[in-house]
């Protein structure tokens, strides 16, 4: 097998992993109560446009070959390092759902009985859900042979972070006070001790 068509398969069953592995949160968030909901017609839009980055191009490009002028060459060392990105990132999106739990929801929400999580992997970053999709994206950039297709998934999951992010601190500042201050003093945003 070419590594282009190995790389591709192998970003197929990551994804398919994502699927299995966020279903049940999904079942789950349908039946828990929203006490404030701070989603925007902004972090919505940019939850479609992952879509499309992540999910919908790299399918494109592999069904019609568009945009082929992007197309790179491919090595069994590159396809190595992205499993051991979507390797990572897996583990770690199952991780952060396991600790967050009830208290999860795919844009800006607060549940009843909302509880601020500071154990687990959140004791080490205040955002490891996000680093995963950060994983993600390197995976798919590594995986997918093509630089427009393969950059899609990094670039829109980098616009969805930076923009929410600071509304999302903010959210959890004004809902939890000292505790949050405390918290925050003591993590990194993304990358244990760096960010
Ligand atoms: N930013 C986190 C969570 C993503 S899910 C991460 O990357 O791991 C988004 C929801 O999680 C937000 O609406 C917020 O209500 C909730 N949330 C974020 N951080 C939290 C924490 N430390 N404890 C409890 N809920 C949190």
């Amino acid at each position: 097998m070419i590594p282009a068509i190995g790389g591709f398969i192998f970003w197929v069953l990551f994804l398919a992993g994502f699927a299995v592995l966020r279903w049940p949160a999904m079942r789950r968030a349908r039946r828990t109560r929203t006490a404030a909901d701070k989603r925007s017609v902004g972090d919505v839009s940019r939850l479609v446009l992952a879509v499309v980055g992540l999910f919908v191009l790299p399918l494109v490009w592999r069904i019609t070959g568009w945009p082929s002028s992007f197309d790179r060459s491919q090595s069994w060392l590159i396809v190595g390092t992205g499993v051991l990105a979507g390797a990572a990132f897996l583990w770690l999106f199952r991780r952060s759902h396991k600790d967050l739990g009830r208290n999860w929801s795919v844009s800006l929400e607060l549940r009843e009985g909302h509880r601020l999580v500071t154990g687990g992997v959140y004791a080490h970053m205040r955002h490891p859900m996000y680093t995963s999709f950060l994983l993600w994206g390197l995976m798919q950039a590594l995986l997918v042979a093509n630089l427009f297709a393969g950059l899609a998934g990094l670039a829109a999951v980098l616009l969805l972070i930076a923009l929410r992010l600071p509304h999302e601190e903010a959210m959890m500042a004004e809902t939890f006070g000292d505790e949050w201050t405390t918290y925050a003093a003591r993590t990194k945003r993304l990358v244990p001790g760096l960010f």
